[in-house]
């Protein structure tokens, strides 16, 4: 028989690699207590209790003998019981997923307070002001959290209190008023609900553990998994913990802490501090914190006590860790630590400061940055000048440039950015409410709260740019605008320049300069601790990766670019954009002639600026491959629009031949379906002289830079083959044209030729393509839209919102690679290919070759290289670093 399950687990009895399910905040509380932190005690609620509950709509039977059994063994241990009229237990209810998840319900404070235990707390503690103001945001919270009353009536019911004192602060009311406004709390819940707060601790407690289950449902966190790719059936997990009160007087207080700067990664204690204040407090940034050096002045024991504790952690963990503390009457409580979320900046410089240190490994320093952060990190930052005065200063509370019109809510931010604004959220503090608009704009500001604030937590986690506390400003929600110290009124819809590396808000739109690390990158030089830590997690990628990173350019600025950006060739050139500009001319006549010798013609005067082109982005590449693509869009993409020309001659006097032979071509040309249609290999092999004419230019271009005493490294690339039929042609007429050229110039050229494998027949027939083809190249986003059946210019636009949404697709195909349908494509083409081929190279030049999860795919495929935009090379070279330490390759490398 198997073993029962285990639903609940003493704090004593857990540990760190028991987060699945203990939830991480669960594992951390255990594990701190294993290694002897003074961590009040609690037991955990696992997330198996939460799965069953979710499915099942019941708590699983054993669960109520498991946590009474617990809460008894915790009851022990501090010599009190929950809810004891005399000295009661009090405890706290958290909720932990195995991910930390803004938008469930996080706490619950004061369980186990009601008519009675609200006097004997009073007593124990001798402060009967603390004990009311305890029972009522009891009240209040389990009111709203779990018996679901509109937050705000609570609200209203203690400003109208605390307007009637004519007092602005909630500490200003003393216990007389406070017990009132329990009494009110709870008639409000009465008159909401029709049921009375529940006066067993029994029944809160069980009651708050089911409130914990049922908010891994709401809407905020769904949306916030879904935005980090959370699995929706992990469930969450809930700590129930022992009560310890930072708000008992000046001598306890409450705080966040981290081991270095979340912000920069700067080595040194960092963090907030509260006095006489509940947790709570300070995340929700409520009240303005102190730095918390200033604990070191007013408790210097105590401080000199966290301070051990978090190098006790950081060498644990051997990793940024963060903590929430409450000093209580002068004992120091730890209530909460985990590996702390930092930002792109931090990441990047606590890695390389922990190696540094000899904490950890080189291989582990680059597995603890990604290249989503590298990205972030070479986005602009804002020029200003000494005249750029800001609107206000705050705390710079998640780093980078932003521009957008205010908004005031969550809801205006989503509806301006869904029709294409570019917005800036703007609330004195945020909650979870607030998620969705967060999510939605380029920027949050808020004018309260410190860098641990809810605003800022949430940004960094994202990448967002945020500045924080900036108290300066007036914020006016209803009458959507904020007034600036100096009396600026910045109604909504204004444009600001939000600077969450400097903490400064500007009105207008500030110009932007280039990012250090990005400047780096280009010169490879580091300019400072940041761009040193970059530039070796880089090198060291680079010093482990497998596959090779090149570049899709086809310009030689972005030739030079790629290269500087550390491109190892270009794995695609189209050439599409060669036939632009004034060169529309030719392509028309090519396109519209009738007779050989005027199609002859114009592709006779494409040649040399065709040889141009490429004998200049060899030369930029000049000692690495450069993968030419043949012209693979249709026709008409060249011709003006139909309805354009139409019109133009209905309108005209005297209708211009010309654009009536235009028209007749564009009509002749017209497809339902062009990317099913005429195009790639398909146009060359129909327009005569067409694939003749961009073979001929490559190869006289080679030999021209041959003769300059370079080093080209041409392959020609076929788009689009279904069939090895099709590349046999194609490849017969290219070696054709360049046996034809080497006649000519008497230099023998050594160039591959290679087809793009971008239909689902030519990655299932790939052992008979690979006869044929010096390599393969996938040609992801065709791939993806032929194997799914989908154009994707239509579906982005239409339905895929409604597919993300519905949880059809976690994250579009053509972002991440699909693994299951596409990938497996690739995987098949590969070894088919490989086992004909053994010399064939495989490589991806879809926009999934800059995507980091494709890029673990293709590394695990065993491709030679991935082909990626040029800005997005340095990101693409350290993920495939990090997929040759993280990830095991699927086919082995016969070759
Ligand atoms: C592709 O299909 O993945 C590809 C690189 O070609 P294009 O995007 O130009 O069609
Ligand atoms: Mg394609």
């Amino acid at each position: 028989m198997s073993k029962p399950m285990k639903y609940v687990y003493a704090f004593a009895e857990g540990g760190r690699d028991m987060a699945a399910l203990l939830g991480g905040k669960g594992a951390g509380l255990a594990e701190m207590t294993r290694i002897g932190l003074p961590v009040p005690p609690g037991f955990t609620v696992t997330t198996d209790a939460c799965k069953v509950y979710l499915k099942t709509g019941e708590e699983p039977p054993e669960l109520a003998v498991e946590a009474a059994q617990a809460l008894a063994g915790l009851e022990q241990a501090m010599g009190r019981t929950l809810g004891a009229p005399d000295d009661p237990l009090l405890v706290s209810v958290r909720s932990g997923a195995r991910f930390s998840m803004p938008g469930m319900m996080e706490t619950i404070l004061d369980i186990g307070l009601n008519d009675e235990s609200v006097a004997g707390i009073a007593k124990a503690t001798g402060q009967e002001r603390f004990a009311w103001d305890s029972y009522r945001r009891l009240v209040q919270m389990f009111g709203h959290t779990v018996m679901g009353v509109d937050g705000d009536l609570f609200e209203e019911a203690l400003t109208a209190h605390k307007t009637r004192r004519a007092v602005a602060d909630d500490h200003l009311l003393d216990a007389g008023e406070l017990a009132e406004l329990t009494e009110e709390f709870k008639a409000i819940i009465r008159k909401e609900t029709g049921e009375d707060f529940p006066q067993d601790p029994a029944e809160q407690l069980s009651r708050a553990i089911r409130a914990v289950f049922d908010s891994w449902n709401t809407e905020r966190a769904r949306v916030y998994r879904q935005r980090e790719h959370i699995s929706e059936d992990l469930g969450t997990a809930v700590n129930v913990q022992a009560m310890v009160f930072g708000n008992l007087g000046a001598d306890s207080g409450t705080g966040v802490a981290f081991t270095r700067d979340p912000a920069t990664g700067e080595r040194g204690v960092y963090g907030d501090y509260l006095p006489d204040a509940q947790g709570e407090d300070v995340v929700a940034g409520v009240r303005d914190a102190l730095p918390l050096i200033e604990l070191k002045k007013l408790n210097g024991p105590v401080y000199g006590e966290l301070v051990d504790h978090l190098r006790t952690l950081e060498d644990h963990y051997r990793d940024l860790c963060d903590v929430e503390f409450t000093v209580e009457r002068g004992k120091l409580w730890i209530l909460q630590t985990r590996v702390g979320k930092r930002t792109a900046e931090a990441a990047f410089r606590i890695a390389h400061d922990l190696r540094e240190e000899g904490t950890v490994s080189e291989d582990e320093a680059l597995v603890r940055v990604s290249g989503a952060e590298l990205t972030r990190l070479m986005f602009p930052r804002f020029r200003t000048t000494s005249d750029d005065v800001p609107l206000a200063h705050g705390v710079p509370a998640s780093p980078g440039a932003a521009v957008g019109a205010v908004v005031f809510d969550s809801a205006e931010a989503v509806r301006r950015a869904a029709a294409g604004e570019q917005v800036v959220l703007v609330r004195r503090e945020t909650t979870p409410d607030d998620l969705p608009g967060m999510i939605a704009a380029q920027a949050v500001l808020t004018s309260r709260g410190g860098k641990t604030s809810h605003a800022a937590v949430v940004a960094r986690g994202m990448g967002k740019v945020c500045v924080c506390g900036a108290e300066a400003l007036a914020v006016d929600t209803v009458a959507r605008r904020f007034t600036t110290e100096t009396g600026t009124v910045v109604n909504e819809g204004d444009v600001v320049s939000v600077d969450g590396t400097a903490g400064t808000v500007h009105l207008g739109e500030l110009p932007l300069t280039a990012s250090e690390v990005g400047r780096a990158l280009e010169t490879a030089a580091a300019a400072g601790p940041l761009t040193e830590a970059v530039l070796g997690a880089l090198a060291h990628a680079d010093s482990v990766r497998r596959l090779q990173v090149r570049a899709n350019a086809d310009t030689p600025e972005d030739a030079v670019r790629a290269r500087a950006l550390g491109a190892q060739g270009i794995g695609l050139c189209r050439t599409e954009h060669m036939f632009l500009g004034e060169r529309r001319a030719l392509v028309e006549a090519m396109i519209l002639a009738r007779e050989d010798t005027a199609r002859e013609e114009a592709l006779a005067a494409l040649l040399p600026l065709q040889r141009e082109d490429f004998t200049k982005i060899l030369e930029a590449m000049d000692g690495l491959p450069v993968t030419i693509r043949l012209l693979d869009p249709p026709l008409h993409e060249f011709l003006p629009d139909r309805m354009e020309l139409a019109v133009r001659l209905a309108e005209a006097a005297e209708p211009d031949p010309r654009d009536r032979e235009l028209l007749a071509a564009v009509e002749r040309m017209h497809e339902q379906n062009p990317m099913l249609g005429l195009r790639g290999v398909r146009l060359g092999l129909a327009v005569p002289g067409l694939m003749a004419m961009q073979v001929r230019a490559v190869a006289e271009a080679a030999t021209a830079r041959l003769r300059a005493g370079g080093d080209p490294k041409a392959e020609i690339m076929i788009p689009l083959v279904g069939t090895v039929e099709e590349l046999r042609l194609a490849r017969t007429e290219a070696e054709r044209v360049l046996a034809e050229v080497a006649a000519e110039t008497g230099t023998e050229l050594d160039c591959p030729i290679g087809t793009m494998i971008e239909l689902p027949r030519a990655a299932l027939t790939a052992g008979k393509i690979a006869g044929t083809a010096d390599f393969f190249s996938f040609g992801t986003n065709d791939l993806t839209q032929t194997t799914w059946g989908l154009s994707r210019d239509d579906a982005e636009a239409s339905f895929f919102p409604l597919y993300l949404e519905k949880g059809v697709f976690e994250v579009s195909p053509f972002e991440t690679i699909d693994q299951e349908g596409v990938g497996r494509l690739v995987e098949i083409a590969v070894e088919a290919g490989r086992a004909v081929n053994p010399r064939l190279q495989t490589g991806v030049c879809g926009e999934h070759g800059g995507d980091p999860d494709s890029i673990h795919f293709f590394h695990r495929a065993g491709l030679d290289y991935v082909s990626c935009s040029p800005f997005r090379i340095p990101a693409a070279r350290l993920e495939a670093g990090r997929a040759t330490l993280t990830e095991t390759t699927r086919t082995s490398d016969t070759r």
